[in-house]
């Protein structure tokens, strides 16, 4: 029996994927004047270096800052002005990095054509209706950011999630060549990012057939790559890239859950990186919902070839263990009067209501002590 009475999909964004693609980025993307929108560790690299190579002219910002913060991105469009000595003359943005990155260059492809500045359109004072091209490569495996019109920007101290029909990308090129670099720890966290868009798309009050096969699909490849993409195989950084990209055309039509909405104070508050801070509350999530969901977590369990859902939620836990995180919230500086703080913030973000069950104030007060 069908879960929803309607449902619709939309995502106009070319996913192409394939080892070495990125030398063969300008043909794939069409454009020859670029601003290349990139990571400090993208720019000195020469695999990168020959792939510009191939581009008419080409003009490079690489000092992105993880949750980028509305300040920063002013500023590159200051940057920008004072190179192009007046209106720029790009025909394309390019994004490559992790999700910080891509967010990034979604922003700065919309204000290069639009008046203001962003945190008019976080604040929705504004609204985009116009980019330049835009292409989208990511070099972690996680945020799915490049096939979502998600981006999440710092405003205040707060991380702030906007969407925006200017955010969905021309191209999304996946090339993990791209992502052979990250060390352990940062393959780590992007992967149960990852992990954690798949379970919520799945589970989410919003889901559909479509986005539930996506959902499965990813969530086993990611189970079945993760330890081997940490400890640095390149057979499962290959899988880990198309898994991370699949979830994220899953949540791309659900939206995330509360797992999501705890972590951006978790992450704005005590500096925890992004899918770590996703998967603290991931098990204590996955036992909570079974109750709203129990017959379709079962079946996600055992596609996964888990016994059942606990086997789930432990099956979490002992990867954050393989990875060396800890699983308790006092160990990366939170104090316990602070946990009501925490609570009161992640209930403001709207994805919160998306979780099975509708969790309270208190049902996630009840969360974050039992991983205090
Ligand atoms: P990140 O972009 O913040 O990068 C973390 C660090 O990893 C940076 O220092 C970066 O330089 C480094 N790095 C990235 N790729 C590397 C590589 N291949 N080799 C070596 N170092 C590398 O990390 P992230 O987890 O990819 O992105 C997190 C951000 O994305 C957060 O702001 C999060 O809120 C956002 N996000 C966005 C969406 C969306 O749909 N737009 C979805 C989920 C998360």
């Amino acid at each position: 029996m069908l879960e929803t009475e309607k449902f619709q999909i939309f995502n106009p964004v070319r996913i192409v994927y394939g080892k070495g693609e990125l030398e063969n980025s300008r043909d794939i993307f069409g454009v020859s004047q670029v601003l290349v929108i990139c990571d400090p560790f993208v720019s000195t690299s020469e695999y990168f270096k020959r792939a510009m190579e191939k581009y008419k002219s080409v003009f490079i910002y690489d000092k992105i800052v993880p949750n980028p913060p509305c300040e920063m991105i002013d500023e590159i469009i200051e940057s920008v002005y004072e190179y192009s000595k007046g209106a720029p003359k790009f025909d394309g943005v390019i994004g490559i990095g992790g999700g910080s990155t891509l967010d990034t260059a979604k922003a700065i492809s919309s204000l290069l054509v639009s008046e203001g500045k962003l945190s008019d359109y976080i604040e929705g004072k504004k609204r985009f209706d116009r980019r330049l091209p835009l292409m989208l490569v990511p070099t972690t495996s996680g945020t799915g950011s490049e096939v979502t019109n998600v981006g999440v920007y710092t405003l205040n101290g707060i991380k702030r999630p906007m969407t925006s029909p200017t955010f969905w990308a021309d191209v999304a090129l996946i090339d993990p060549i791209l992502t052979y670099s990250m060390p352990r720890r940062i393959a780590a966290t992007t992967g149960l990012d990852a992990l954690t868009h798949a379970v919520e798309s799945y589970w989410a009050i919003s889901t559909q057939p479509y986005t539930e096969g996506l959902a499965l699909r990813a969530a086993k490849m990611i189970l079945e790559s993760f330890e081997a993409s940490i400890d640095g195989e390149e057979w499962a950084r290959d899988e880990m890239a198309v898994a991370a990209t699949i979830a994220g055309v899953a949540f791309s039509q659900t939206r995330t859950t509360a797992a999501h909405a705890i972590s951006f104070p978790i992450t704005s508050f005590y500096n925890v990186e992004h899918g770590l801070a996703c998967a603290l509350t991931l098990p204590s999530l996955i036992r909570w919902t079974y109750k709203f969901v129990s017959k379709k977590m079962d079946d996600f369990a055992s596609y996964l070839g888990l016994k059942d859902v606990e086997e789930l939620a432990k099956k979490v836990e002992q990867l954050m263990e393989y990875s060396g995180f800890s699983r308790r919230l006092r160990d990366y500086g939170v104090k316990e009067n602070e946990l009501e703080e925490i609570a009161k913030v992640s209930m403001e973000a709207n994805i919160i209501n998306l979780t099975p069950g509708k969790p309270s104030y208190d049902d996630v007060l009840r969360i974050l002590k039992e991983i205090y």
